[in-house]
């Protein structure tokens, strides 16, 4: 058996602060540290359950964000931005995902980095009406390659608002509680530590019991996509496959969510390169 894992940093424990996600934070590295340890702990709970082969797909930022020195050799580790299927890079071919330091979306109440893929560029993301989280997105994009999501660590408010409510199937494990946008709560690493084999134990026998479910988006897959400026619409308009809406709202109709998920990158990206040109105007 083969399991993918994504890893994101904003959902992980005691990670707090912009200075913790950035690669010149002041306290980046504690970050990867953590990060590090907790992908480490299930990716060994995996292979001590039966898993062959672990690919972890490092998601967020510049996706450098894991240290490599105890990486063991079961692990394939993908690194590096951009590149295609952001998040999901390395999933094709695995029998299930684990998603972990997953937070919620953009504009969530009191909830730790609250945002959708690009805090600078997006602020709200619909897939075929409904309104999504990056988990969401990369569920139907690991739904969309048929392999399902069997656990999702990360911020309690994202399980309570979108996992339970959109796969309940999921195995979850609350990383942190957000107090706010600024801080959150969380129990010591010995604790998190128990929850995740459990929880990875769980999430395994779900599969072996078949159990395990995929969340599919119907195709033709509609993507509409609210930027945080005019700026960034304007850019996105410019892709004959993109309609414009409105001021800061575009949609688009892909074939599948691959290709879905490949034009909202594509979106997000174009958005950096506006914002370095205005950066460079002013
Ligand atoms: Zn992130």
């Amino acid at each position: 058996m083969k399991a993918f894992v994504s890893v994101d940093l904003e959902g992980m424990p005691y990670v707090v602060i912009p200075g913790h996600l950035s690669l010149k934070g002041v306290m980046y590295n504690e970050a990867r540290q953590i990060a590090t340890k907790v992908t480490l702990i299930v990716a060994e709970e995996l292979h001590d359950n039966g898993v062959d082969e672990v690919v972890i797909a490092d998601s967020h930022g510049p996706m450098v964000n894991l240290l490599t020195d105890s990486l063991p050799d079961y692990v394939e580790l993908i690194r590096g931005y951009p590149r295609p299927t952001s998040m999901l890079s390395g999933i094709e071919g695995c029998d299930a995902a684990l998603f972990l330091g997953y937070h919620a979306k953009a504009g969530t109440m009191r909830s730790i980095f609250d945002h959708t893929y690009s805090s600078l560029s997006i602020s709200r993301l619909e897939i075929n009406r409904i309104e999504s989280s990056e988990f969401l997105l990369n569920a139907y994009g690991a739904g969309d390659l048929k392999v399902p999501v069997i656990l999702v660590a990360g911020d309690h408010q994202l399980i309570e608002d979108d996992v339970k409510k959109y796969s309940p199937w999921v195995e979850t494990v609350a990383l942190k509680r957000s107090v706010s946008r600024a801080a959150a709560r969380s129990f010591g690493i010995s604790r998190i530590e128990r929850e995740l084999r459990a929880g990875v134990k769980r999430a395994l026998t779900n599969v072996r019991e078949q159990r395990a479910k995929l969340l599919v988006a119907e195709r033709p897959v509609k993507m509409k996509v609210t930027f945080q400026s005019a700026y960034f619409a304007d850019a996105a308009e410019m892709l004959p496959i993109v309609k414009r809406i409105d001021g800061l709202n575009v949609e688009f109709t892909a074939s599948n969510m691959t290709e879905a998920y490949n034009l909202f990158e594509l979106l997000c990206l174009a958005s950096v390169g506006v914002d370095a040109i205005k950066k460079d105007q002013s």
